[in-house]
Order: C-alpha cells, then structure tokens, then sequence
C-alpha cells in the first residue's frame, strides 16, 4: 500500500480552506482504503507564532476533533500529534546537514516575511524567528520520516514537498541508496486556492478564514461579510469574479450552480441574496460534522485516547526508519 501523510497546523480553528485543501482530499483518498494513512498535528510548527501553552493546547484538540467529526476513523488512520515522534527531530537534524542554506531562502512563506518588512521599512530579517526560516526542514522530516508517498496539500504547500524531494534526493545520492522515499504532491485543481471573504487566499493569518465550525448564526454573520463590489440590485453580475459563487461553487450541486448563475446574469439579484444561497448550502453540508465536533470537545479524553494510540504505533514506525538512517550514516 502506498503511503499518504498530510498534516494541519494547531495555530486556529481549522477554515473552510484547510476543509476543502487538506481534510477532504486525504478523507476521500483512504476511503477506499488504498492508501496506508497518516494524518498529523503539526504542533511543533505553531510554536514559531503561538506561545501560550493553554493556546496550543486548546488548538490541537481543535484540530483532532476536526479530523475525527470529518470522518476520520482511528481504526483505520493513524492520527497522532507530531511533537509525540521525537524522531522527527532527529531526522530534521540529519536533513539540516543537507540543505542549501540558498534552498530556504527561496521558500516562499520566509520571502514573503522578508517581503512584508521591506514594504514597511524594517529590517529584512524583522521578527523573522529560525522556525520559519526553516519550516520546510521541519515538514521534509515530517514527510520523510514515514516514508509518505503521496502528500495531499493545497497550492501553498507545493514547494515545501519540493523540497522535501530535493533534501531526500541529496541524501539518497550520497549514501548511494535508497534510503527515503522521494515524495509527490497531490493537487486538486479545483480546490487548490480556497478564496477568502477578501478574495485572497483564505488563511488563518490574513484573518479572512470562515472557520468551519461556526455556530449558525455566527456563520450567517460571516457569510454577510464577504466582500462584494459595488453593484446595484438590478445590474447584471459575473458569477465567475464573485467571491460569494466561488465559495457556492465549492458546496452546491452543478444543479444548484448553473440555477444561481442564471439569477446573477438575468439582473435584479442582490448581493443579499447571493449570501442567503451560500449559507444554506454551507450549513447543510457542515451541519452534521459541526454537531459531531462540539460532542467530541465535550469528550476530550477520548481524543486523549485516540492520539496516546496514534502515537505509539508512530513511534514504532519512526523508531525504525531512524534506526535504518543511523545505521547508513555511521552513528548507529
Ligand atoms: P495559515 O492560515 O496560518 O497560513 P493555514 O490555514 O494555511 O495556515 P496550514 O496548517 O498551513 O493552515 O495548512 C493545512 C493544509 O490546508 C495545507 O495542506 C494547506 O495547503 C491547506 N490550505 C490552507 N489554506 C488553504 C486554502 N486557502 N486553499 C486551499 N488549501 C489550503
């Protein structure tokens, strides 16, 4: 069996962006049990932002219970908090010793920190701690250290398992062996780049996220949000540039699309309107995984259970792979 991995930062309620990027596509992918899955948390990555223990704490049960509400079964995925594998620090200490230093600073979330300084004026490296300097390190040995062979991720994360591919290959090429496996994405084109309510990239550090856990009114309020131009009702308005049918698009039925299509170019919709049509397809579909994740919250000691079971069968796995890679490296 292959193995798919793909993991969520605990650095904030999980967006529809994460839902339609990461958690579908990997639950759709082992569903017909092809793939050997592994799903993480990735909890050493937040602390580059979050630095309130209680925080991330809270964050990584979040995160837990998203996947689990979404559909994930612990009998059949391996979930598990990816601080519980120490190994991974191991082996991203061996992968530093194979990276171009040049290779990070072509990493697209360390150049656009480095390019958000200089258009205010700071310094180049301004707040710009070592962890993010280095995160894609940190994700190869994720990777790398279950021998992932399919990694499902939305368009931001491409590169990073690029990288992945390019630090494994430099050590396999040394050791003359294959000794890690060479990755490859997974994309899926229509869900590449969820938009936001602003029309950029929805994320949680632009603060244009829908969390999909909102509670209904909440949601109905966000949705309400969502920048639109400034059309008048009876104007005649572009599904195809609107933030709203780009997010409908995500949820309704061909069906459904085509009908709403045809109110925005027949004129005399308001944006209102448009809205009112998003919220009930969103809230049809999360309605269910949105009660079931407020029940697991209530139950944290389950989730408890799940990731202490996650983590020892991960442990196995990563405490043979180091032991393999040690042996190859000379300090066995
Ligand atoms: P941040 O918002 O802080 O940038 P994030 O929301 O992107 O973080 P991550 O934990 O980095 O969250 O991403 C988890 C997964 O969700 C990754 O596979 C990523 O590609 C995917 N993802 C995140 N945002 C989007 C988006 N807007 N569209 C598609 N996929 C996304």
């Amino acid at each position: 069996k292959k193995v798919l991995l793909t993991g969520i930062k605990p650095t904030g309620i999980p967006h529809l962006g994460n839902y339609f990027g990461a958690i579908k596509p990997a639950l759709t992918m082992v569903s017909d049990d092809s793939y050997d899955a592994r799903l993480f948390i990735a909890d050493y990555h937040s602390i580059n932002t979050i630095r309130d223990p209680k925080i991330l704490k809270q964050y990584v049960y979040e995160v837990a219970a998203t996947w689990l509400s979404c559909g994930l079964d612990p009998e059949k995925v391996l979930l598990y908090r990816q601080s519980s594998v120490p190994e991974t620090l191991e082996l991203n200490t061996i992968l530093n010793a194979f990276t171009a230093k040049g290779l990070m600073n072509r990493a697209h979330a360390y150049k656009a920190a480095v390019d958000k300084n200089r258009e205010k004026d700071k310094p180049e490296d301004h707040g710009i701690n070592m962890g993010l300097y280095t995160y894609p390190i940190l994700m190869a040995a994720d990777i790398l250290l279950f021998d992932a062979n399919v990694v499902p991720v939305g368009k931001d994360q491409v590169q990073h398992v690029e990288m992945a591919c390019d630090i494994a290959q430099a050590i396999n090429h040394n050791y003359k062996s294959e000794l890690l496996t060479i990755p490859s994405y997974v994309i899926d084109e229509n869900t590449k780049t969820i938009v936001g309510m602003d029309g950029r990239k929805m994320s949680k550090s632009y603060g244009n996220a829908i969390e999909l856990f909102l509670p209904e009114k909440k949601l109905k309020k966000t949705i309400n949000k969502i920048v639109t131009n400034s059309q008048e009702i009876e104007e005649v308005k572009d599904p195809e540039t609107c933030n709203v049918f780009a997010l409908y698009k995500l949820f309704a039925t061909k069906e459904q699309q085509d009908k709403l299509a045809k109110t925005y170019r027949a004129g005399g919709m308001g944006w209102g309107h448009a809205k009112g049509e998003l919220f009930e397809v969103v809230n049809a579909e999360l309605k269910p995984i949105r009660d079931k994740y407020y029940d697991l919250m209530d139950n944290k000691d389950y989730i408890d259970e799940v990731l202490k079971k996650g983590e020892a069968k991960a442990r196995e796995i990563a405490a043979q792979k180091i032991l393999k890679l040690r042996k190859a490296i000379g300090i066995d």
